[in-house]
Order: structure tokens, then C-alpha cells, then sequence
């Protein structure tokens, strides 16, 4: 058993969507930047694998709460984007 945070997997599933649109550098590092940035925004929403009920209730109950999601994750590529890490 493992746990995870759910909340790394939706920034990362919305950080994908979001930079297609963007023409800022998709570096590794960057988009590791991005993930700190948004995943420090957001609350923590930790399960444990082997339970897959939970998983997928908790699963719609933070597709509900996308817009704070879409929120830091956009304010999160914004910073990234405006002042990356490397040259
Ligand atoms: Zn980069």
C-alpha cells in the first residue's frame, strides 16, 4: 500500500492541457517549477491505492473544486514562464 497525494496528478493532468496552449519553455525543470508552484496553492488530498472507492470519490469531489485548480495552475505557469530557473 502506497499513499498518494490525488492533487499532483490533476496539476499534472491540467498542467499538460494548459501548455499546449502556452509557448512558454516545457523544459523538465520548468514544468517541475510549475507543479511546486500550483501544488503549494493547493490543499494536500492524500489516499491510499489500494482503496479504489476512495479513490474515486475523492477523485469527483476535487473535478468539482476545478476552478481553483485551473487558477493556480495558471497563475503557476504565468510565474514559470515570466522568470524561469535556468537561462
Ligand atoms: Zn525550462
Amino acid at each position: 500500500m502506497a499513499l498518494v497525494n490525488m492533487m499532483e496528478r490533476f496539476v499534472d493532468e491540467k498542467l499538460d492541457d494548459m501548455l499546449r496552449f502556452e509557448n512558454c519553455c516545457k523544459c523538465e525543470r520548468c514544468i517541475e517549477d510549475m507543479k511546486a508552484i500550483a501544488l503549494n496553492k493547493l490543499p494536500a488530498k492524500y489516499v491510499s491505492t489500494h482503496n479504489g472507492e476512495l479513490f474515486s470519490k475523492l477523485d469527483s469531489t476535487i473535478r468539482q473544486n476545478t476552478v481553483d485548480l485551473n487558477i493556480a495552475v495558471a497563475a503557476a505557469i504565468e510565474a514559470v514562464a515570466k522568470n524561469p530557473s535556468h537561462k
